[in-house]
């Protein structure tokens, strides 16, 4: 019951994906719904109010892009794209257009389900996270700028922490290079991309036990970075 009977609505043309998607979320107690294109799966969003939606992005009757963008005119449901390997650009595009995360098909089920209850919770938390984040044994208190390990304090810049804060708001989900950039440095700091990179370096040689292979703050290669935290 750890779905705690959420609804899924699942917008996918392909019968055969929506069956498996359908037998993975019922086996742990989601409700789940099924549209087969994108303009049903709209009309389904706004009659149904899932608590989560799964939108694949090559659609019979539309774009997948185009479904989120008219989806967060009005909703701010969490949203994960299904999206085939090879489509790298469409999947950037999802996550201008409001995307949360997005699961590659052909697809894990343990690794779907995670991200489904990510963004379950990013969905229940709103915008009041932020209080302490645990990465292995270290504790970060964002609001009181405060962070430490068994070893002792660690020193954070200002910038470092709202790169942090960025990341929390939506732990365990991807945060796009231009939302960091946009939230941390500001809307005209779009392409100041070689600052976010430093501070991301300097994170990890604070926070990482390997910064060289790091397993907290994660890079989405062409999509941005995501925060893992301890499970
Ligand atoms: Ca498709």
């Amino acid at each position: 019951m750890t779905g705690a009977m959420h609804l899924v609505l699942v917008i996918e043309d392909d019968a055969a994906i929506r069956g498996v998607l359908r037998a993975l979320l019922e086996s742990e107690g989601f409700r789940v719904a099924e549209a087969g294109g994108a303009v049903r799966g709209l009309l389904d969003a706004r009659a149904q109010r899932p608590d989560l939606l799964l939108v694949d992005l090559g659609l019979p009757d539309g774009d997948g892009v185009t479904v989120i963008r008219r989806l967060r005119e009005w909703s701010p449901v969490p949203i994960l794209v299904l999206s085939a390997r090879t489509s790298e650009p469409q999947k950037l595009a999802a996550f201008e257009a409001g995307a949360d995360d997005y699961v590659t098909k052909p697809f894990s089920p343990p690794e779907l389900l995670a991200r489904v209850r990510a963004a379950l919770r990013r969905g229940a938390q709103g915008s009041q996270s932020g209080h302490e984040i645990a990465l292995g044994d270290t504790r970060i208190d964002v609001s009181r700028r405060h962070a430490r390990n068994a070893a002792g304090e660690i020193h954070l810049t200002p910038l470092e922490y709202r790169v942090l804060e960025c990341l929390n708001r939506q732990a365990g989900l991807i945060v796009t290079q231009r939302q960091l950039l946009k939230e941390v440095w500001g809307p005209n700091h779009l392409e100041d991309s070689r600052g976010l990179r430093v501070c991301i370096k300097n994170l990890r040689s604070k926070l990482e036990p390997q910064p060289q292979r790091p397993v907290y703050i994660v890079t989405e290669p062409g999509l941005g970075y995501r925060l893992r935290l301890n499970e």
